[in-house]
């Protein structure tokens, strides 16, 4: 292949901290409050105009349930923010105890007020470039901006990108995709319908059976109801799909998988957990990534085509939004200390250093045989040991949210999103932690971290 070599050149060192955090998602923006209520000088470098990543710029909602009796595994941050959601209707609780159906709009602004407040210096349309190692630790990172490219030297980075662009720039090990085929899991691009007649959609629906909501006090006039449909069983929905699919307004892959929510402080809109784009997995090739967008739109056109012609409540429907940001499932995943696997999660493995709980399901979207949800014991949950965040071969380097070290399926359990902020909110923690005792986090004691984690303790307040 034809090349250009770049050539060296000084770079300014445009700003220093304790603790800096590379993307601005669920992890990564727990990860940076958790940092800066901990008493660390923290800088938080985003790409994208908004904190909540994949949550508010995907249009990912709601945040899966993660419980035990009604009850969150998790709590922390991730608690206290959808408390403030729930405040102002821009969160509801959903039949089954889980309090995270929640507005996105709404996520960005609650995750930002947060930040600042906590005092992180946040650095909007900053994009992460390459890393500063040296002699296997970490110094900082190279970032572009629209002033140039420059650096940000810090005592210990959080690599909450999602798909782990710092650690892999900086050399840790990495997997990517399924172990025997390398295949990911397939990508989406959300989007939301308004101007819904959600109580007509929902009348509609319970005429077709087995339909359940939870009626809200939040948002009387929204009710919180969900809906699918895929070929691989039968949904009430599947003779209304066969149609239009039998008519020629869906072609058998647009219908694979349908899912739809409403939305807490969204009267009359839809969101859409779909256009699923099969054929289109590698989230780190760029042509994969403009596929998502291309084609993308066009399913998204003719989904909204068949609501308006199928679906009773929908005719007089519009796209309220496309999704900023694709939906990514997993990419790469680095190799840390442990490597969670499916295995400790059906044996409902307890740790040590456990910084996050879980019992959701594996959850693997893939049309094969390896698709389908996978569910533990009843009543039990496993935990995700603190070494899962801790990279091998690079120091000063913590790695929170999906791209986590677990094997593919454990990972399709792990990546939901009240586990990514638990994750990021055990590295905020430890990397404040490891910059004041001056000790690369590998080094942390775990029963230091768990006592500056007191939520998992079951101790007030959650941080
Ligand atoms: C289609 C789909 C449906 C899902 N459904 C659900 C669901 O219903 N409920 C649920 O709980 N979970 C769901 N998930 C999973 C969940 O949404 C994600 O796993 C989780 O949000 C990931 O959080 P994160 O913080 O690890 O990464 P992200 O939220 O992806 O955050 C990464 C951040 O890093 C930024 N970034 C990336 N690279 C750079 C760079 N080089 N420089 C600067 N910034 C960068 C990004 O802009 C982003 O803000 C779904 C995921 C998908 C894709």
């Amino acid at each position: 292949m034809p090349h250009w070599t770049e050539p060296a050149r000084e770079l300014p060192v445009l700003a220093r901290c304790d603790v800096l955090v590379v993307g601005g998602g669920s992890a990564g923006a727990a990860a940076a409050i958790a940092a800066a209520r901990s008493g660390a000088r923290t800088l938080l470098v985003e790409q994208q105009g908004f904190l909540g990543g994949t949550s508010t710029g995907a249009l990912v909602a709601p945040m899966m349930a993660n419980h035990l009796q009604k009850q969150p595994l998790n709590q922390g941050i991730y608690l206290e923010v959808l408390e403030q959601l729930l405040a102002t209707g821009d969160a509801d609780i959903y039949k089954d105890g889980n309090a995270g159906w929640f507005n996105p709009e709404m996520l960005k602004i609650t995750l930002e007020s947060l930040a600042v407040e906590a005092g992180v210096d946040i650095w909007f349309h900053t994009w992460l470039a390459d890393a500063l190692v040296r002699d296997g630790v970490l110094r900082g990172a190279i970032v572009e901006t629209k002033a140039g490219r420059g650096v940000i030297e810090a005592s210990c980075c959080i690599d909450a990108s999602g798909d782990a662009d710092l650690a892999f720039r900086a050399g840790v090990p990495m997997v990517v995709g399924r172990a025997d085929d390398g295949q990911n899991q397939p990508m989406a691009l959300r989007f939301n319908l308004g101007h819904v007649d959600l109580q007509r959609a929902m009348q509609y629906f319970a005429e077709l059976g087995e339909f359940e909501w939870t009626d809200s006090s939040r948002n009387p006039d929204i009710p919180l109801w969900t809906t699918a449909c895929t070929w691989d069983k039968s949904w009430p929905l599947s003779p209304v799909f066969a149609q239009a699919v039998a008519n020629g307004d869906l072609s058998e892959d647009d219908a694979a998988y349908f899912q739809i929510f409403t939305l807490p402080g969204r009267p009359g809109e839809v969101a859409f957990n779909c256009p699923r784009l099969d054929g289109i997995t590698d989230a780190l090739d760029p042509h994969e990534r403009n596929k998502v967008q291309l084609q993308g739109k066009q399913r998204i056109l003719k989904l909204w085509r068949f609501c308006r012609r199928y679906l009773p409540g929908f005719e007089h429907s519009y796209i309220a939004q496309i999704a900023p940001m694709i939906g990514v499932r997993e990419s790469r995943r680095i190799v840390g200390e442990y490597v969670l696997t499916s295995d400790d999660f059906f044996a409902a493995r307890k740790f040590e250093d456990a910084i996050a709980r879980n019992n959701y399901p594996i959850d693997i979207h893939a049309r094969d045989k390896k698709g389908g949800l996978h569910f533990m014991a009843q009543g039990d949950y496993h935990e995700i040991p603190f070494r899962c965040l801790v990279p091998l071969q690079v120091e000063n380097l913590l790695v929170a949210g999906r791209c986590l070290s677990a094997d593919f399926a454990a990972q399709g359990a792990v990546r939901i999103i009240p586990n990514c902020y638990a994750m990021g909110q055990a590295a905020g923690v430890a990397a404040a932690l490891a910059t004041q005792q001056a000790l690369s986090p590998r080094a942390l004691p775990p029963a230091l971290l768990r006592q500056h984690l007191n939520w998992m303790n079951g101790e007030e307040p959650c941080l």
